[in-house]
């Protein structure tokens, strides 16, 4: 390869994760393929007539969002990222570099998608037996968890990409030592991360025809980090009998390149062994789990210094995304092409691998210490909270980047 990409780099020659971008603040956005610290501007490579069909190509990647692309489908995807790679592969550096490739360092990364519908499942069994251990402590784990890959329907506007700051909610919440069940109006003081990962839907289904689990792939484009920002607060008071709302529909995050599917085959490994079997149509055959690890970090404003709080790994998820999807179409209901489905909080079996704070200062019970010598039990104003993920194996690398988000008054 003529571009050197260091050893380290998330994004390898094996990652080549899409995304849209703009080179500088007055030029405009355009799809591009991030490659070690620089990006192949995909609108560029089109009108070098890297992709053929030179116009449709370029028309394609001047627009703001990934969508259109997306739904031309994985024959076409697939087509775009191997001819890039091949474009990296020659054997000296081609005369057209200077035009295609941008630094990713200075590059504005702008929100890739148009997300018709977010979808947060509940996947993890060390989560939700820690949030069930909280909120019900006799009966943590309720009966349908293990049948059925327990989900809600979340709010698809306030999706943002990484960087973008948070505004602390304001809600009703029931402050301690108050009058029972008298809410006050007031900033959410239990203002929270989760952990996620997300699929992006890269074909849509016919409503009424639910999608096997064994036909999942051929539905999900992509994966991205994904932080479930949550008002635990608002949350704990309003969420009976329907569920997350206020305290969930504020803001997520997700992290700018979407990482292929393809390139995470070599990441596959089997999920927890699930007991009671599920139903047949949750049956899946094989490996349908991902390796990728995952850290969490918390940057307070003042100090500038950063301490890692959590390290997970998306092996633990019990439920696979294939089952995600089985399940969510399994009535009939369809899904678009850009469609979010997040896992919901990966956390691991060990307090150090928890992925949200709720769990982490187990409710406000146990703070935790920064390297500054502050403590949190939640996030305060000023605090940038940080997401990081990565595959590793016989020295391939994928990474995802980063899914940041500071937190704002
Ligand atoms: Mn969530």
């Amino acid at each position: 390869m003529w571009l050197s990409v260091p050893k380290e780099s998330d994004f390898s020659i094996h990652n080549l994760p899409f995304g849209v971008f703009q080179p500088s603040v007055d030029a405009s956005a355009r799809a591009g393929i991030a490659i070690g610290d620089h990006i192949v501007d995909l609108a560029a490579a089109a009108t070098a007539g890297l992709f053929g069909k030179r116009r449709f190509f370029r028309q394609i990647f001047e627009q703001t969002t990934l969508n259109d692309f997306i739904a031309l489908g994985k024959p076409v995807t697939n087509k775009v990222r191997r001819k890039v790679k091949e474009w990296l592969e020659l054997p000296q550096k081609p005369e057209n570099a200077t035009q295609i490739l941008q630094p990713r360092k200075t590059a504005i990364m702008r929100m890739p998608l148009r997300v018709p519908n977010y979808t947060d499942f509940y996947s993890s069994i060390e989560h939700a037996t820690n949030v069930g251990k909280m909120f019900r402590p006799d009966n943590p784990l309720l009966p349908n968890w293990r049948w059925l890959p327990v989900g809600y329907h979340g709010r698809a506007s306030s999706i943002v990409v990484s960087g973008t700051p948070i505004k602390r909610p304001w809600g009703q919440i029931l402050p301690p030592g108050g009058a029972p069940d008298t809410p006050i109006y007031a900033a959410s003081r239990q203002l929270d991360f989760e952990l996620e990962m997300a699929f992006v839907i890269g074909k849509e289904s016919a409503l009424g025809e639910p999608i096997a689990v064994d036909q999942a792939d051929a539905y999900i484009f992509g994966v991205v980090l994904f932080n479930d920002w949550s008002a635990r607060d608002i949350q704990r008071w309003e969420y009976v009998p329907l569920g997350p709302f206020l305290g969930k529909n504020f803001g997520s995050s997700i992290s700018p390149w979407i990482v292929p599917l393809e390139a995470l085959k070599p990441f596959k490994v089997k999920g927890p062994k699930q007991t009671p079997a599920p139903l047949e149509y949750l049956k899946s055959k094989g490996a349908s789990n991902y390796e990728i690890n995952l850290e969490v970090s918390i940057t307070p404003a003042k100090g500038n210094q950063e301490t890692i709080i959590s390290n997970s790994n998306t092996k633990y998820l019990y439920w696979s995304m294939a089952q995600q999807l089985a399940h969510h179409t399994v009535n009939g209901c369809n899904v678009q092409v850009g469609d979010l489905m997040a896992s919901g909080t990966i956390s691991g079996p060990t307090p150090d691998s928890y992925g949200s704070l709720l769990e982490l200062s187990w409710g406000g019970k146990k703070p935790l210490t920064l390297k500054d010598g502050s403590s949190r039990t939640f996030l305060e104003n000023g605090d940038t909270l940080s997401m990081r993920a990565w595959a590793e194996k016989d020295g391939l690398r994928v990474g995802f980047g980063e899914v940041e988000g500071s937190v704002n008054e």
